[in-house]
């Protein structure tokens, strides 16, 4: 069978030759008689897979001085509480900006844990872009500001770093981190889960500057608090070994493309080959204002949602797969991470040309 054009919003399509090189290992890895999936995870072979894996990803961010990397479980999702647990008191209060459907969810969770103020919510124009920051009530004293710089679901990304002063500010990267070069010191804490731009779900991605470690209020269990994890060297319990050597392999992979510049730049090509073909056509369209488009996530609507089936039928029979869009909005999504090459939306293109064509 052949390999298909993934276009799902993740878990998502791998570099073609991650998968190889970890299928080459698969049974025998690096002369141990094993699988990686089989190694201790406090020996010597692992060990040496979790060092090479962050300072590969340190090496792709230029990650300054003054951050740890976490190699963590429990999603984006458990991130929504580990933030405010972690950098907020029950007394404090963090700004969100919000741009969709998880910034929503992020904030109803957070609630849970500290007084939340909504700085800015895109709900009157239906998320259709980034709030202008001359409209944002951000607090002085408020304990962080979370942003999330790319909504999967709506398609809507910030080309730009928020100024959150003296506050620090907080990422939910899990669909836009790799994806361009990336000032990490603009940020106290970031994190992503991985099933997009980073390897296999399971693990979640961490990078906290070294002042918010250790700032967890009490009571807070110790497999939520960051500065257990990075005492531990993010094995303070058993963590997911397989996964966190493919996303290892993926950042060996990202350097050889030329690292991030390269990378962005190549993403940059590809959604401005599927946008022109959205735009250029009377049958496709995208609601989302040019600035704030996203270059991973492109959702786009057919002129006649009757046809919504046949089009993924018939792009399913082209090999173009998990091109519908989130159950909450309908229509379609084209995700286009890093794994995706020019080469896939190309053809996705000349698929949609055609489409609208024999139904005109
Ligand atoms: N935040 C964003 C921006 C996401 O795209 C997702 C998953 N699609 C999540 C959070 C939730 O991530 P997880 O499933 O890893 O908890």
């Amino acid at each position: 069978m052949a390999r298909v054009y993934n276009f799902s919003a993740g878990p998502a399509a791998l570099p073609l030759a991650v998968l190889e090189r970890a299928r080459d290992e698969m049974t025998d890895f690096a002369g141990t008689g094993m699988s990686v999936m089989e190694l201790s995870h406090r020996g010597k072979a692992f060990r040496e897979v979790a060092e090479r894996s962050e300072a590969a990803l340190r090496s792709l961010l230029q990650l300054p001085d003054g951050y740890r990397v976490l190699f963590l479980q429990g999603g984006a999702t458990l991130q929504f509480a580990m933030a405010p647990l972690n950098l907020a008191t029950p007394e404090a209060t963090a700004d969100y900006l919000v741009t969709g459907s998880w910034g929503l969810k992020a904030v109803a969770e957070a609630r849970r844990f500290c007084h939340v103020n909504v700085a800015a919510d895109e709900e009157a124009s239906g998320y259709t872009r980034v709030p202008p920051p001359a409209g944002w009530r951000l607090r002085d004293d408020a304990a962080y500001l979370h942003y999330t710089p790319n909504e999967t679901i709506g398609g809507v990304e910030f080309h730009w770093i928020p100024d959150a002063g003296a506050v620090p500010l907080v990422a939910d990267m899990s669909s836009s981190i790799l994806s361009r070069p990336l000032d990490v010191g603009r940020f106290g804490l970031i994190y992503a889960g991985a099933q997009k731009n980073i390897g296999p779900a399971g693990l979640t991605l961490v990078i906290v500057r070294d002042d918010l470690v250790e700032t967890a209020r009490d009571g807070v269990a110790s497999m939520l608090r960051y500065a257990v994890h990075a005492g531990a060297g993010s094995m303070s319990n058993t963590p997911p070994t397989f996964a966190w050597y493919v996303a290892g392999l993926v950042f060996d992979w990202l350097l050889e493309q030329g690292g991030l510049e390269a990378v962005g730049a190549a993403n940059a090509r590809k959604a401005e080959t599927l946008y022109r073909a959205i735009d250029d056509s009377g049958f496709y369209a995208n609601p989302v204002e040019p600035g704030s488009r996203s270059r991973m996530n492109v959702p786009f609507t057919l002129a006649e949602p009757g046809l919504d089936a046949a089009f993924l039928a018939q792009a399913e029979a082209a090999g173009l797969t998990n091109l519908k869009g989130h159950r909450s909005v309908g229509g379609m999504r084209a995700s286009l991470y890093n794994a995706m090459p020019q080469s896939g939306v190309d053809t996705l293109v000349e698929f949609m040309g055609e489409f609208e064509r024999a139904r005109a």
